[in-house]
């Protein structure tokens, strides 16, 4: 399956991120990296991170087997779900709509 990174202003097709984007001229920044999702279970996030490349949304999956073992004490949800942080508004909008394809 082919991913678009599309731009957060204007929805227009970004080649790489960082970069400027030749339709409305924003900047679009990779960094920071924005948490918008705490999940328990990592399907459940690679669901919402594949929900919101859909969109256009370079997202990532952070979940325990990427970081030490000190992060995984207890049942707490350990799975995050990143955007980039012009990203986290439409990201947000997206998650919240859950029964949209
Ligand atoms: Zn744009």
């Amino acid at each position: 399956m082919e991913e678009v990174i599309r731009c957060p202003y204007c929805g227009a097709e970004l080649e790489e991120l960082p970069t400027q984007c030749s339709v409305c001229h924003h900047h679009v920044e990779l960094e920071p990296w924005e948490v918008v999702a705490e999940l328990s279970t990592e399907w459940e996030a690679e669901l919402l991170c594949g929900r919101l490349r859909h969109h256009g949304i370079p997202a990532h999956v952070l979940s325990q087997r990427d970081t030490t073992r000190m992060f995984t004490v207890g049942a707490l949800a350990v799975v995050k779900l990143f955007v980039p942080a012009a990203y986290a508004e439409l990201a947000r909008r997206v998650l919240e709509h859950e029964e949209e394809p």
